[in-house]
């Protein structure tokens, strides 16, 4: 069996699981090529930094001290049942088991759901702004199929949205709510787009990046279509 490569590591947070202390693993390997892409020394599969047996004797240690283990990336479901077997061992010392994913492989997220107790999914944007944003035509026909899988397990879920606005705008935010809500989406996160890295031609400003956040009755329109909308602005 392939073992999991595993290329980064938190040793403790507060806001990677809804009200949990918890690690972070970062998975290498990623479908997607999202222009914005924070981790991009994470992408390309390859060998793992972590050692993954070091990584399970030292959350032994942690038992007691830390109660969720969040599963990152990259795209932590690419390592398919790597993934979804060290998720189980990880589970078994008594952790609970976070993912943060995009979606792009919804039969993986089935078979998987078992061995996980929350999600926190990535909507980037509407279907046809998504090709540009992930280099994927199928990313977002992916994405719906996993929120759809996820949504059937009635295991506690986050949507976000990160409002990149070369790819989401006023108009399309709202959008993105009305598809959300038609779905009885109860939390999602819309999060203001940080730069990373942007060509000299295409590039974001702080006026742009703001857009959303200062219109108030776009925010308070949206705040009513759901149980809980975090605005995360930075
Ligand atoms: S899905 Fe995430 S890790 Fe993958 S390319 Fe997009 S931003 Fe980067």
């Amino acid at each position: 069996m392939r073992e999991i490569q595993i290329g980064g590591l938190v040793s403790f947070t507060t806001i990677d699981y809804p009200g949990k202390l918890a690690a972070v693993l970062f998975l290498v390997g990623c479908p997607l090529r999202c222009t914005y892409c924070s981790n991009p020394h994470l992408l390309s599969p390859g060998d793992g930094e972590y050692d993954p047996e070091r990584i399970i004797e030292w959350l032994q240690e942690r038992i007691g001290k830390l109660e969720a283990v969040v599963f990152s990336g990259g795209e932590a479901l690419m390592q398919s049942d790597a993934t979804i077997n060290y998720m189980k061992r990880v589970r078994d010392l008594g952790f609970k088991i976070g993912l943060h994913t995009n979606g792009f492989y919804p039969e993986i997220l089935q078979r998987a759901s078992e061995y996980i107790d929350w999600i926190g999914l990535d909507f980037k944007a509407t279907s046809d702004k998504y090709p540009d944003l992930t280099g994927q035509n199928i990313a977002y026909n992916n994405m719906i199929r996993s929120l759809d899988i996820w949504r059937a397990t009635q295991k506690p879920y986050e949507v976000r949205v990160t409002c990149d606005p070369r790819y989401v705008d006023k108009d399309g935010i709202m959008k993105i709510a009305n598809i959300l809500a038609e779905k009885h989406v109860q939390n999602i996160a819309i999060q203001k787009y940080v730069p990373h890295f942007e060509s000299d031609d295409n590039k974001t400003t702080e006026a742009m990046r703001n857009e959303i956040f200062a219109d108030t009755q776009l925010r308070n329109k949206i705040d009513s279509m759901f149980s809980s909308v975090i605005w995360r602005e930075n």
